[in-house]
């Protein structure tokens, strides 16, 4: 039995996501994360990963990225949330992705999409509506400047 279903999604309300097909333990690999495996040089020049952050893209290793966003991955679905309950994990070629906590069934699966703080963040607004969403899409270590720019707002707005 897989361990997901594809719903509609709560966070992302034009699309669907993941959700838990039953409990599942922390620590258990929930699902490949699969694509094409490009070379670097690909992906330096590919207009896609230009224009849009990488949403799908994947650093592999030096030479290798893997490019997720093709319709058999359906890994893909996964949203991005500021409280994941999972995460990506990786070897070699592989990645897979992995039960950060214990998750209930019917819970939607999220991981946290990893991106760097840069002047585009705006571009990707979070809607995850967990306690300490920061609004954006941003890394668990980039959310600091973020907040910090909250609290700035707020005072100059005082
Ligand atoms: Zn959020």
């Amino acid at each position: 039995m897989k361990l997901y279903k594809i719903k509609k999604s709560n966070i992302d309300r034009n699309g669907r996501g993941l959700y838990a097909a039953k409990d599942i333990k922390k620590g258990t690999r929930i699902i490949d994360y699969v694509g094409k495996i490009i070379t670097k040089k690909q992906s330096d020049k590919s207009k896609k990963f230009d224009n849009l952050k990488p949403i799908y893209l994947f650093n592999l290793n030096k030479k290798y990225d893997l490019d997720g966003d093709v319709s058999f991955n359906t890994a893909r679905l996964i949203n991005h949330s500021c409280l994941n309950n999972c995460d990506y994990e990786g070897h070699g070629l592989k990645l897979w992705v992995v039960a950060i906590k214990d998750i209930k069934k019917e819970d939607e699966l999220t991981c946290d999409y990893g991106f760097g703080y840069d002047s585009d963040y705006k571009q990707f607004p979070c809607k995850c509506g967990a306690i300490n969403c920061v609004g954006y899409i941003l890394r668990e270590g980039s959310r600091w400047r973020i907040n910090k720019k909250f609290k700035k707002t707020q005072r100059a707005s005082r």
